[in-house]
């Protein structure tokens, strides 16, 4: 999200996108999707549906079953088309006015949009827009789409709406719904994931496969990197109306941020990050009594390093799930709270035991600081920990939740550094040469086959708005 301060630590976001066409009840369908995207985003949701005359909207703070489960909110959305948005953002412009889908009314109609990913030089347009008399209602840098398009000099809505996109830079997977139909498309590069489904007659549009099964939906194909296809009663039409490039989908995606029984470019989530777990104990063996994840997000990596290495898994670590994902808490001391409330040591197990501990990866060293900790005081003998990912040393501007680089504990610390903070007997992350294999590549720098700049700082586009940083994060450009 924008704020005022284009470089505050707070400006990302993580989101989810669902769509339907052709359906007898639009918004039933979208907020059951939503509730499977839940985990993309928690702080809010939002649904508009089209009726062929008029467009509803709500939108509210919170979980999508908070709102979405009360049948007079789902009465009110009519129309057998809709569109919705979960979203997480951390900024403290926590408004209404950013949740989305955004909608306006326009010359050519109604136009509500529901965006995943980041646009990397939305602050520099909007700037310009706002010169050229736009007047923004929110702080989202979604809403330059919006304004791109209503001054558009096209003459259909899907040509005006290619116009927009093809100024904007970064992370886009989007649905959005116009009197043409409902449209959905990813950007160039394919950063965010997008696939379609149907269910009988509906054509579904969802961030991930899970919100297809959720619906009973039929997984048909994934939205391609750069394409833009329209769904209305004439049927469905696709378009590539960009300049066509390598796609960078991100690698993050298979460690941590979708769902393991998603399917993501055609592989099952939950393997990749077993394959995760067993490239990583091939690379960093590790001589204990047991594997224990750190759950959730530890879980199948945890499982494919003890399946390699042939060290018992164990859930030496049980987690409560009534509290949220740790690192969506708004302030540090929180987030440290979050922690302690989230996880339990199982101590019967644990004591005089020497434990590997396995995590997804490590942002600001936060939860590995903590649940080392928790170990020694239930009796570890030993603790090992291990990354399923490389070290986390540049910030993402494409539309996941990581903070600026001083945060980043891997930019500011060596690994040895970094295990003598978190107070583990040993501290070891998965190789980015070994990341690609397990996800079926050999890493290639000179044409990475993903966006892996969380990693290696190597981005897939300029950084238009983050050019003017402070200095502590020129080395991003630098890195370029
Ligand atoms: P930290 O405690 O700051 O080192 O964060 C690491 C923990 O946060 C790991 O357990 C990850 O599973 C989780 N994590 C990593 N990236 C994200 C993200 N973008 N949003 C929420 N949680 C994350």
């Amino acid at each position: 999200m924008l704020t005022t301060n284009p470089f505050d630590d707070k400006l990302k976001e993580e989101c989810g996108v669902f769509g339907v066409w052709g359906a007898d009840q639009a918004a039933s369908l979208v907020a059951l999707g939503l509730h499977a995207l839940q985990h993309r985003g928690q702080e809010a949701a939002g649904v508009v549906t089209y009726d062929g005359k008029a467009y509803h909207q709500y939108r509210n703070m919170g979980h999508v079953a908070g709102t979405f489960d009360k049948p007079k909110v789902i009465k009110r959305l009519k129309g057998g088309a809709g569109i919705g948005h979960v979203r997480y953002s951390t900024t403290g412009d926590t408004a209404l006015r950013n949740v989305q889908p955004l909608y306006a009314d326009l010359a050519m109609g109604g136009f509500a949009l529901a965006h995943n990913g980041n646009l990397s030089n939305a602050m520099t347009l909007r700037q310009e827009l706002n010169r050229r008399g736009s007047i923004f209602q929110s702080t989202s840098d979604t809403e330059v789409i919006i304004h791109l398009l209503a001054t558009s000099q096209k003459d259909t809505p899907v040509d005006r709406l290619t116009d927009a996109l093809r100024q904007v830079e970064g992370a886009y997977s989007l649905v959005c719904l116009m009197p043409d139909g409902l449209v959905a498309c990813r950007d160039p590069l394919g950063v965010r994931p997008l696939v379609m489904g149907k269910l009988n007659e509906t054509t579904v549009f969802a961030s991930e496969t899970v919100a297809l099964d959720v619906i009973g939906a039929t997984f048909i194909r994934d939205v391609e990197p750069g394409e833009l296809i329209i769904v209305n009663d004439d049927g469905l039409r696709s378009f590539r109306p960009f300049e066509p490039v390598r796609a960078r989908p991100c690698i993050f995606e298979h460690v941590y941020f979708s769902r393991p029984d998603s399917i993501i470019e055609g592989t099952s989530v939950y393997e990749t990050r077993k394959a995760i777990g067993a490239q990583l104990a091939e690379e960093s063996p590790c001589d204990a009594d047991i594997v224990v994840p750190i759950p959730d997000s530890g879980v199948p990596a945890a499982i494919g390093y003890s399946q390699a290495s042939g060290v018992p898994f164990e859930l030496g670590i049980i987690r409560s799930h009534y509290v949220g994902r740790t690192f969506i808490q708004p302030t540090q001391d929180v987030r440290h709270l979050g922690v302690k409330l989230k996880h339990n040591a199982n101590s019967a197990l644990i004591a005089g035991k020497s434990v590997v501990l396995v995590d997804d990866s490590v942002v600001r060293g936060t939860t590995s600081l903590r649940l080392v900790q928790m170990m020694r005081d239930a009796g570890a003998r030993e603790v090992h920990m291990r990354i399923a990912s490389p070290p986390t040393k540049y910030s993402c501007f494409y539309g996941v939740d990581t903070p600026k680089r001083s945060k980043l504990i891997a930019a500011q610390m060596g690994i040895e550094e970094m295990r003598d903070y978190i107070k583990a007997d040993s501290l070891a992350f998965i190789t980015l040469e070994g990341l690609y294999r397990a996800l079926g590549d050999e890493r290639d720098d000179a044409a990475p086959q993903r966006c892996d700049a969380c990693f290696s700082g190597n981005y897939p586009t300029s950084l238009t708005d983050h050019e003017k940083e402070p200095p502590e994060q020129l080395s991003l450009v630098a890195n370029k």
